[in-house]
């Protein structure tokens, strides 16, 4: 066995017993005498999969009852538009805080639909933390707000869950959804692809209020409409079947690690070994504020640039692999979704300690 450990943003880390499993059920899945991407997603057998695996979403993120649960495609990016799409309304508005390169995108789709308010930015201070509510210039009238919980570039989190009143928030929760408990109920939609926290590339989660769904705008194509999937329990057209198996696999992962509960301590701990790593050090830099830190994704940057490409070798050859930091960042990144184990935060400490010693 010679697997790394996998730093990548995404696609990222899978828990190894999911891999396993898949494989073990590659070929033959059960009694059906075909693999799951080879089944009908009309057929008993996988009906029964994607059944059980909404049921574990709902229950692991605690789901209330009136929202719908849907596995959609075209990423995330799909939803920086299909949300506007959807609850903008004709010539509507709605408020966006601006924390990174993705909700810029958010944004910059927004404003083909309607007008968009930057509630707040941290651009000015090269997206190193997160507004405040203090800071959030908040319309009442706003169709909806629209923030990033995890800015994957960035390495800045929501400390906390902003409090729009009576305006729906909506939120990208790409890379740190079932990271920690998420009050579902304060949300008017989330959405998340599933490549970093909930499986592979492919299928993307949608978590909508009921009375948000059906708003759609009159020329909005079928494929765009949240009502039309809801209608069809995410079977209008043909889901990614096998994708949605393996975020099921993942659900089952989860539930043995304690749930949202239980993966957010040791998201804690993971987190906290590492930034205290390079906050003691005077060799290792982070950039982001300590109030607005991530969890999921630690940027982080050695003495010198000169050293990096040492930095990537070594690491590399080290089996810790795809630290490199984003380009507008630069320096390095290392992402510790769920399926990062204790263990390679532990052996990435003990190298960047090592390292140090002989380049510091
Ligand atoms: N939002 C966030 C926070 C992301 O990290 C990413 C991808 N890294 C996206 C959106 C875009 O996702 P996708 O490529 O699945 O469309």
């Amino acid at each position: 066995m010679s697997r790394v450990f996998n730093f990548s943003a995404g696609p990222a880390a899978l828990p190894l017993p999911v891999l396993e499993r898949a494989a073990a059920e590659m070929v033959e899945y059960g009694t059906a005498g075909m693999s799951v991407m080879e089944m009908s997603h009309r057929g008993k057998a996988y009906q029964e999969i994607f059944v059980r695996t909404k049921q574990a979403v709902i229950d692991l993120l605690g789901v209330p009852g009136d929202y719908e649960v849907l596995f959609l495609q075209g990423g995330a990016t799909a939803q920086f538009a299909m949300v506007p799409m959807n609850l903008l309304g004709e010539g509507g508005k709605a408020d966006y805080v601006n924390t990174g390169v993705w909700s810029r995108k958010a944004i910059a789709e927004a404003r083909k639909f309607g007008t968009v308010n930057v509630a707040a930015s941290s651009e000015s201070t090269g997206f190193n933390r997160i507004p405040g509510q203090t800071e959030l210039e908040l319309d009442a009238d706003a169709a909806y707000c629209h923030i990033t919980t995890n800015n994957t570039i960035f390495g800045t989190e929501y400390p906390y869950t902003p409090d729009t009143g009576d305006v729906p928030l909506v939120a990208d929760a790409s890379s740190n959804i079932l990271s920690r408990p998420m009050d579902v109920a304060r949300y008017g939609l989330i959405y998340a692809g599933a490549q970093k926290n909930l499986g592979p590339s492919g299928v993307t989660l949608v978590v909508i209020r009921k009375d948000l769904v059906g708003r759609a705008r009159g020329a909005v194509p079928t494929i765009f409409d949240y009502q039309i999937h809801a209608d069809a329990d995410s079977m209008y057209n043909t889901p990614p079947t096998y994708a949605i198996y393996i975020l099921g696999l993942v659900c089952d992962w989860l539930r043995e690690q304690g749930g949202v509960a239980g993966i957010e301590e040791v998201n804690i701990r993971k987190a906290r070994k590492l930034y205290d790593c390079v906050d003691a050090s005077d060799f290792y830099t982070c950039p982001t504020e300590p109030a607005s830190r991530s969890r999921m994704n630690v940027p982080f940057a050695l003495a010198t640039p000169d050293l990096d490409a040492t930095f990537l070798a070594e690491t590399s050859a080290a089996g810790l692999v795809a630290l490199k930091g984003h380009r507008l960042v630069g320096g390095m990144r290392a992402s510790i979704y769920n399926a990062m184990p204790e263990a390679g935060v532990d052996a990435l400490v003990a190298f960047l300690q090592e390292f140090e010693r002989r380049q510091g």
